[in-house]
């Protein structure tokens, strides 16, 4: 790891990483810079011993070191991901309406706390794919990287309810501002050639044939409290968790094939052609061990640590968590517990955890829904049944999940890091067995 704290290289990643496209694009760079070799789904693999790849699909991405191949000894030490957080995405064509604004109408990206987009600085970014000079397509990466666009709040002057409950109608009041002095889709299409032009000046291209453009705030990850013992940014569910994981894979020493499978569309149900719900961690797998039964047995000897952010209780509605299993933020890494395994954790996997990290000196801390409230999940689940793997749900204490700007402890990035970065470097994991 470079000589800077890991907080700083972490809020780097976030602010380059706006979109789950951006997110992948920055992990391929910095796994190419560490000698990994990136390998074409469409084409033959010749993969070996000590070898690292990693394989990219629609904003997810696999990445993977192999030091054995002898899969009835040694599977895979697999940390989970997403790449993708709530956001606003913009409809093919802006709105048309007689206004002297000129706005896009949105759809609600995931579970977003809506409320929150309101009043920020927010800029563009996402994938947009152009039709080129001889007549190919191909896709980019576009980035505003400044603040390009308003969603303002109704005054309460307007709305003299406002702090009574206002309820926020998706099609009608949450539709970004972008300019004043344009009107027409051309006129939004040669601002989005302009910035393409700026990006990429040798891209030889004509026309603009569709985009998948994301809202996001533009006001990086930052400290605050007294002592800086917390951090707020956008986008710590889940890109936190993703980086924590990069940084170990990078860093890890021991013998065990490691692998980090971040997956796309987990905000939306992870149903996609690159989601939790799709081929893509089985594919690599099977491309990966050379028979059905190799297969087999790799996944019966593998972990996963399927990561992804966990609510901590909240000073202010302290009867929303149960009172039993208090969840605080600078206190560990969180293992997520749910009797309708909305959560893939048990007591065997869950103590394989707490092995790791007792024996680094790493507290952890256990999440369990209130009874009579409705549990959200992860990709824990769906991965874990898809590769018939034995796993663990952990993240970092959040506040404000699923808001524009969440809050995580200062400690909390660190000590995750710790703990994962054990599970890849210890010779074997804790072996739980049948008695
Ligand atoms: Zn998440």
């Amino acid at each position: 790891m470079s000589d800077q704290p890991l907080t700083d290289t972490l809020f780097s990643f976030i602010n380059d990483s706006p979109t789950p496209f951006h997110a992948v694009a920055n992990i391929v760079r910095i796994l190419k810079k560490s000698g990994f070799t990136i390998l074409d789904e469409g084409r033959k693999w010749q993969i070996e011993r000590g070898g690292r790849y990693a394989v990219i699909r629609n904003g997810s991405l696999i990445a993977f070191t192999l030091e054995n191949l002898d899969f009835s000894r040694e599977g895979f030490r697999i940390l989970g991901g997403h790449t993708d957080s709530p956001s606003l995405q913009l409809k093919p064509h802006p709105r048309a309406m007689a206004s002297p604004y000129f706005q896009f109408g949105v759809e609600k990206y995931g579970g977003a706390l809506l409320n929150t987009w309101f009043d920020r600085e927010l800029s563009l970014a996402g994938r947009i794919t152009v039709q080129s000079e001889n007549g190919t397509a191909c896709s980019v990466l576009i980035d505003f990287e400044k603040p390009v666009l308003y969603i303002p709040s109704l005054a309460i002057h307007l709305d003299r309810k406002a702090n009574e409950g206002r309820e926020i109608n998706a099609q009608t009041d949450i539709s970004p501002v972008l300019a004043q002095n344009i009107s027409s889709e051309e006129d939004w299409h040669s601002l989005l050639a302009e910035r393409l032009n700026n990006l990429y000046p040798d891209l030889a291209w004509r026309s603009i044939l569709g985009y998948d453009l994301f809202c996001y705030d533009c006001s990086p990850p930052r400290f605050f409290g007294l002592d800086n013992q917390f951090i707020c940014g956008p986008r710590l569910d889940n890109l936190l968790s993703c980086f924590i994981g990069l940084q170990a894979l990078l860093q890890q020493q021991g013998s065990a094939n490691c692998m980090l499978v971040f997956t796309n569309h987990e905000e939306i149900g992870s149903t996609s052609n690159s989601g939790a719900l799709s081929n893509f961690s089985s594919s690599v797998l099977s491309r990966i061990c050379s028979s059905f039964e190799d297969q087999a047995i790799c996944m019966n000897r593998s972990f996963l640590i399927s990561l992804d952010n966990a609510h901590a209780s909240h000073p202010n509605f302290a009867d929303k968590s149960d009172g039993d299993h208090q969840v605080i933020l600078n206190h560990g890494p969180v293992i997520k517990i749910n009797s309708s395994q909305r959560y893939c954790s048990n007591s065997r996997s869950g103590s394989v955890f707490r092995l790791l990290c007792s024996e680094i000196g790493v507290q952890t801390q256990d999440f369990v829904m209130r009874s009579d409230m409705l549990c959200g999940s992860t990709i824990g689940p769906l991965t874990s049944a898809e590769l018939g793997i034995e796993g663990v749900d952990v993240g970092v204490p959040t506040w404000a999940m699923h808001s524009i700007r969440e809050v995580t402890g200062a400690m909390d990035p660190e000590l995750l890091y710790l703990a994962v970065l054990h599970f890849f470097n210890r010779d074997s994991l804790p072996v739980i067995s049948d008695s």
